[in-house]
C-alpha cells in the first residue's frame, strides 16, 4: 500500500503506469491520492481523479476544506459518507498523490539522467534496502519528482504491501509545524517513523527552518536505522545545501548521490518525440528538432511549448509547421534566445577549427580557413537577428552573396556529411549555451 498512513483499505483498483495524454480523468483513483479522497469522502471508485496534483499541494485542515480545495465540483455533488469522514480525521494525511504520468516507462534516458535512472530503477527493483539514502539533485524541471513518483508507482505495483510515503519538504514541515500546533508530535513521529519508504522531494525547502531541519534529522535517523528506505531530492548535492546543519549534509551524502545533468539536445528530442507519440499529435520531425535546439532550459518548458502548439494546432484546425511553431512560440523563443554575437561565434568556430580568429575576415580562400569561415557565417545568420549585408562585413567587409552561398554550402554538407553536421551541431549547441 502506498501510502497513505491514511487509507488503509486497499482499492481493488490498479491504475498502473498511465501514459500522457491519457484521459487522466478516467483513471480509476489508486489510493495514492490519499488527501484528495479521503478529503472528499467519496467512494474510490466513483470519484473522478480530480486534479491529483493540485491535491497534493491542498493541505486539508478538515474534510470540509480539504474537499473544497481539491475538488469543488465533485465533493458537492457527493455528500461523504459519515464514516469516511470519520476514519479521515483520525489520521493525518501523509503522502501526497502521485501523477500517473510520472512513471519509469514514460521517462525517456539520455546521458544527463542515465545515472539518476539507473539508480532509481535500482532502488525501486530491489526487496532489500540498497542506497541509503538515495539522494537525486539537479536543476529544476530535470525530472526529479518524477523519477520520484516513479519509484513510488514501481513499489506499489511489486508490493502493495510497503508503505511509501512522497511528499515534498515543504509538506513535511507543514505536517510538522501543524503538529506542533495541535501538540501532536508523538503522533507525527511515530506516522513517518512506521514507514517502508520515505521520499521527500525538494529537500532545500527546508534550508534554514531549524526545528523542521532538527524533527526531519530525526525521522531520517530513525529509518535509515531500522533499514527502511529514504529517498531525497534537492536542488543542489547534499554538501552545496546552505542552511542545512552539517551533520544533515553528510549523512544526506552516505547512500548514494545521483545528479541530473542538463538536457542535452538529444534528450530533448527524445523527450519530445515520446511526447507528441503519446499525445497522438502529427508534428513534422523539423519542428521537434527546432524545438529542441531552442527551448534547452529544462523539459517542463519544453513540455508547455509543446502543448501550446497542440493546442493551437487544434484550436485553430491546421497542421503545424515550423511557421506556425515560431508564430506560436514568439515570446518564448524570443526570451529563450541567448544574444550572441557575432564575434562571440567567430571565436568558438576559430578554436573549434583550430585556425587563428583574424582567418575569419582575412581573404585567404584554402579549404582549410574557408570553410570554417563558412561556417561561421552560417551560425551568424541562425543564431543572430543579423542580416546577409551585416554578417558579411564583420567577415571582412565580404558580400552578402557570399554569406548566403555559406549558408547554401552549410546547409548541403550537413545534409551529406555525418561528420560535418555533428560539428556544426556541437558548435551551436556550445554557442547557445
Ligand atoms: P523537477 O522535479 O526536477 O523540477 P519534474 O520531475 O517535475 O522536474 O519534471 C518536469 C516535467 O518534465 C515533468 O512533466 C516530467 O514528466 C518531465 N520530464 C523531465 N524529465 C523527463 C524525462 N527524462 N523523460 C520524460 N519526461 C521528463
Ligand atoms: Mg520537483
Amino acid at each position: 500500500e502506498i501510502v497513505v498512513a491514511t487509507s488503509q483499505k486497499s482499492e481493488s483498483q490498479k491504475p498502473g503506469p498511465q501514459k500522457a495524454g491519457a484521459d487522466t480523468s478516467a483513471l480509476p483513483d489508486s489510493g495514492i491520492a490519499a488527501s484528495g479522497s479521503r478529503a472528499s469522502g467519496t467512494p474510490a471508485a466513483a470519484r473522478p481523479r480530480a486534479a491529483a496534483r493540485a491535491g497534493g499541494e491542498a493541505m486539508p485542515d478538515g474534510a470540509a476544506t480539504a474537499a473544497a480545495t481539491l475538488a469543488p465540483a465533485y465533493a458537492e455533488a457527493e455528500p461523504a459518507p459519515a464514516a469516511a469522514l470519520a476514519a479521515s480525521e483520525e489520521r493525518e494525511d501523509l503522502s501526497a498523490p502521485l501523477d500517473p504520468r510520472f512513471t519509469f516507462e514514460n521517462f525517456v534516458v539520455g546521458k544527463p539522467n542515465e545515472l539518476a535512472f539507473a539508480a532509481a530503477r535500482r532502488v525501486a527493483d530491489a526487496s532489500a534496502v540498497t542506497f541509503n539514502p538515495l539522494f537525486l539533485y539537479g536543476g529544476v524541471g530535470l525530472g526529479k519528482t518524477h523519477l520520484m513518483h516513479a519509484i513510488a508507482w514501481h513499489i506499489r505495483r511489486k508490493d502493495p504491501s510497503r508503505r511509501v510515503i512522497y511528499l515534498s519538504a515543504e509538506k513535511f514541515m507543514y505536517q510538522f509545524i501543524r503538529a506542533l500546533r495541535f501538540k501532536d508530535t508523538m503522533a507525527f513521529k511515530e506516522q513517518f517513523r512506521s514507514v517502508d519508504v520515505l521520499m521527500i522531494d525538494d529537500v532545500q525547502f527546508i534550508s534554514g527552518k531549524d526545528s523542521t531541519q532538527e524533527e526531519f534529522f530525526h525521522t531520517f535517523n530513525a529509518l535509515v536505522d531500522q533499514n527502511r528506505q529514504v529517498i531525497i531530492s534537492a536542488d543542489k548535492s547534499p554538501s552545496d545545501l546552505e542552511g542545512m546543519e552539517e551533520r544533515l549534509r553528510s549523512r544526506l551524502g552516505w547512500g548514494l548521490v545521483a545528479d541530473i545533468h542538463p538536457t542535452t539536445y538529444e534528450l530533448r528530442l527524445g523527450i519530445l518525440q515520446q511526447k507528441a507519440d503519446q499525445m497522438g499529435a502529427k508534428i513534422p520531425q523539423k519542428v521537434l528538432e527546432f524545438l529542441a535546439h531552442k527551448i534547452t532550459s529544462n523539459v517542463r518548458e519544453l513540455e508547455g511549448a509543446l502543448n501550446r502548439i497542440v493546442a493551437h494546432a487544434e484550436l485553430v484546425g491546421r497542421a503545424i509547421t515550423l511557421e506556425s511553431t515560431q508564430e506560436v512560440l514568439h515570446d518564448l523563443l524570443r526570451a529563450s534566445n541567448r544574444r550572441v554575437t557575432i564575434e562571440e561565434i567567430q571565436k568558438k568556430v576559430a578554436e573549434h577549427f583550430n585556425i587563428r580568429l583574424s582567418d575569419m575576415s582575412s581573404a585567404r580562400r584554402a579549404r582549410a580557413v574557408a570553410r570554417p569561415r563558412q561556417v561561421a557565417m552560417y551560425l551568424a545568420k541562425q543564431l543572430t537577428q543579423r542580416s546577409l549585408p551585416e554578417i558579411g562585413r564583420k567577415f571582412g567587409d565580404r558580400d552578402h552573396t557570399t554569406v548566403m552561398h555559406a549558408v547554401r554550402k552549410v546547409e548541403e554538407l550537413c545534409g551529406t556529411d555525418p561528420a560535418f553536421a555533428e560539428d556544426v551541431e556541437l558548435l551551436r549547441r556550445m554557442l547557445e549555451g
